[in-house]
């Protein structure tokens, strides 16, 4: 069974828990909000499928990588689009196409008060939510079975993620479901504890007396490519 004696060895994906038959992996948050699995070891058989599935394990099957990857440089073709996404918006033009090929499409959002969750989306509307950095480790609680569940069915899916995420997916999902599976990881350093994050909206709604109604983790267009600055709308202004 899974067993994480350096946090460094996980990167929260929840492989592993997802796929245990015996639903005896947990994903439990540490003091920073960062999520590991917690095997309970009463319902634990002992197949080892969770150590096989995961990323960081020396036998991590790497047969689905490129030996030698194409790369191409590409953005969008409007600039109106480019504006609204964080980089050149290649996530809204692929994600436009597999929505238009009936296609579905998982990515960062939102979910409860601005906590950053990995969500399911079927058409352009719920895609938007998924544009922007945000810059928080995303929660995948039951996503993984999710996007495996509609591969079985037959359906085109569009996961992006941070490329350790989309690491554990490929895996967890299989050479068979992979073929209609479109992965998209994004350039990333890693990513900060989301108690931070859930701790700094408080001390920002506390600070001014009112509720966050909106969040924007790197603003365009009020602040150019260039800077790193939060927005933040409190009951309609922004600051
Ligand atoms: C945690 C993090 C670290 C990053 N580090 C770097 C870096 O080191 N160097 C660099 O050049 N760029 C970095 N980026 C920026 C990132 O590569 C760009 O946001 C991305 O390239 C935007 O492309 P786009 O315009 O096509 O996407 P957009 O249209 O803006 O869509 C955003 C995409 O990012 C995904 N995403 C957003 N937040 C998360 C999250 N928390 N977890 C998983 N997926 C998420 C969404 O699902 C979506 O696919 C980082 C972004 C994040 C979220
Ligand atoms: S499969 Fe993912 S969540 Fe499970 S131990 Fe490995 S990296 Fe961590
Ligand atoms: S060894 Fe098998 S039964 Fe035990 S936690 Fe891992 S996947 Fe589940």
């Amino acid at each position: 069974m899974i067993r994480i004696n350096d946090p460094a060895d996980c990167c929260g994906c929840t492989a592993c828990a997802s796929i245990c038959n015996h639903n005896a992996i947990t994903m439990e948050p540490d003091a920073l909000g960062f999520s590991y699995p917690k095997v309970d070891e009463s319902k634990c058989t002992d197949c080892g499928l969770c150590e096989k599935v995961c990323a960081f394990n020396e036998h991590y099957d790497k047969s689905l990588n490129l030996p030698k990857p194409d790369a191409y440089a590409a953005r969008h073709k409007e600039m109106d689009e480019i504006m609204k996404s964080r980089s050149g918006a290649v996530f809204v033009a692929i994600s436009d196409y597999i929505l238009e090929q009936g296609g579905i499409v998982y990515g960062a959002g939102y979910k409860d008060h601005f906590r950053v969750a990995h969500k399911r989306a079927t058409t352009k509307e719920e895609r938007d939510e998924f544009r922007g950095s945000k810059y928080v480790q995303s929660d995948l609680t039951g996503v993984f079975r999710q996007v495996k569940q509609d591969l079985k069915n037959g359906l085109t899916v569009l996961f992006s993620g941070t490329p350790c995420q989309t690491s554990g997916l490929n895996r967890y999902v299989g050479k068979t479901l992979r073929e209609n599976l479109v992965l998209i990881d994004i350039v990333c350093h890693g990513v900060p504890g989301p108690y931070i994050w859930r701790d700094y909206l408080a001390y920002l709604e506390k600070k001014q007396g009112d509720t966050i109604t909106m969040v924007n983790f790197r603003d365009k267009e009020r602040f150019g490519w260039a800077a790193h600055k939060e927005t933040f709308t409190f009951g309609g202004d922004i600051k």
